[in-house]
């Protein structure tokens, strides 16, 4: 008869500093230990709960015992210490998670950062099936646990030599759709005593899930928001994100004046330009006009293609002219213009040729 594995140890890296305590406290221990976890967890970030010698010996056993410091082993790496850097990560179930490093000074949604910023997956695969996306294309697998959130920081300090100081909820999976985790992840990489992350520096983007945007419009975080909008009107945006059947701009827009009135702040919209989909000037026109009203800021990136799908980039004049119709009506915004920048798109197809050459997945091209 097979037996059924064993459940892997949950990361260390998923317990918050209350979840600390009370684990603590719990196991006969002061609240105090539960600092001293932390701290050799995230300040001197050791790789097993045998270096945290201020621990009785006991104590680090049943550390052991229940938990793991999962850093995540880098399967594969492309681009370099310069450039974008893309990292494929093992997860304890075999499966894998794609963490994309955006160097600093790169010009990277509408601004210019000094700082690396990381683009972290929240799902393993998606549900969504937006049609332009790698991610969507194999469907979903599952949710990632908070720690593996946090796990792929972590890695991605170790394996680029850099610290992360800006995060953007962008890579694989709906992160709204894992909201638990998600917040959870966001407490532990803003908190002092955690990565120490300022929570500005960190972006959650998503395809529109509205109901839950309101609840994330509830946590005490001024953590900034984008919508992946890639099209102004319904008839658009049903054609390539099949979310906007559930929730169309109507009620994704009511959800977003509950952000505004929640964090008095701006929201971004992401808008991936289509050849032939979206970047007629009409669909310009409607934006201009719906991120005035929201007071929104517009990223306006050139669609990079996917294997296995057979959309294109409009041609620059095309883009230029998309861009100077949201310019004259007066919105904020940028148009990605450097090479190199796959990260939205593409983002998932990493991932997606490893696990089909590993055969954890049939290929998705056929
Ligand atoms: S764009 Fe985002 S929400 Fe849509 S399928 Fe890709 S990962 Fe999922």
């Amino acid at each position: 008869m097979n037996e059924k594995p064993a459940k892997p140890l949950p990361s260390a890296y998923g317990l918050t500093l209350d979840d600390w305590i009370e684990w603590a406290l719990a196991h006969d221990q002061t609240k105090f230990r539960a600092k001293q976890i932390v701290e050799w967890l995230y300040i001197k970030r050791v790789a097993s709960f045998d270096e945290m010698t201020n621990l009785s010996q006991p104590l680090r056993e049943l550390l052991k015992a229940e938990f793991v410091i999962s850093r995540l082993p880098v399967v594969r790496t492309t681009g370099s210490q310069d450039t974008t850097q893309k990292f494929l990560f093992r997860l304890h179930d075999g499966r894998l998670v794609e963490t994309v490093k955006i160097p600093a000074n790169v010009h990277f949604d509408g601004g210019q950062s000094d700082r690396v910023t990381l683009c972290v997956s929240s799902q393993v695969g998606c549900a969504y099936a937006c049609q332009f996306c790698a991610s969507g294309l194999a469907g979903f697998t599952r949710n990632l646990e908070a720690g593996e959130i946090v796990g792929q920081v972590i890695g991605a300090e170790i394996a680029s030599g850099d610290a992360v100081r800006n995060i953007v909820f962008m890579g694989m999976g709906e992160p709204l759709a894992n909201l638990t985790q998600l917040t959870k992840a966001l407490e532990i990489l803003n908190a002092h005593w955690g990565l120490n992350i300022g929570a500005r520096q960190m972006t959650v983007s998503t395809s529109g899930l509205a109901p839950q945007i309101e609840k994330l419009a509830l946590i005490p975080m001024q953590i900034r928001l984008a919508i992946s909008l890639h099209g102004a009107t319904d008839e658009v945006r049903d054609q390539i994100m099949p979310v906007n059947k559930k929730y169309p701009i109507k009620r994704l827009f009511e959800a977003l004046e509950v952000w505004r009135h929640n964090k008095k702040q701006k929201v971004t919209f992401e808008y991936i330009l289509i050849e032939g989909v979206n970047d007629g000037l009409d669909q310009a026109g409607v934006l201009a006009k719906r991120a005035r009203t929201m007071n929104a800021k517009v990223n306006l990136i050139p669609y990079n293609t996917v294997e296995g799908l057979d959309w294109s980039r409009p041609d620059e004049e095309r883009q230029e002219a998309f861009l100077s119709v949201l310019k004259s009506a007066g919105v904020t915004c940028t148009l990605r213009r450097e090479k190199g920048h796959d990260i939205d798109a593409a983002c998932g197809q990493l991932r997606l040729q490893e696990e089909t050459a590993e055969g954890i997945i049939a290929s998705v091209a056929e």
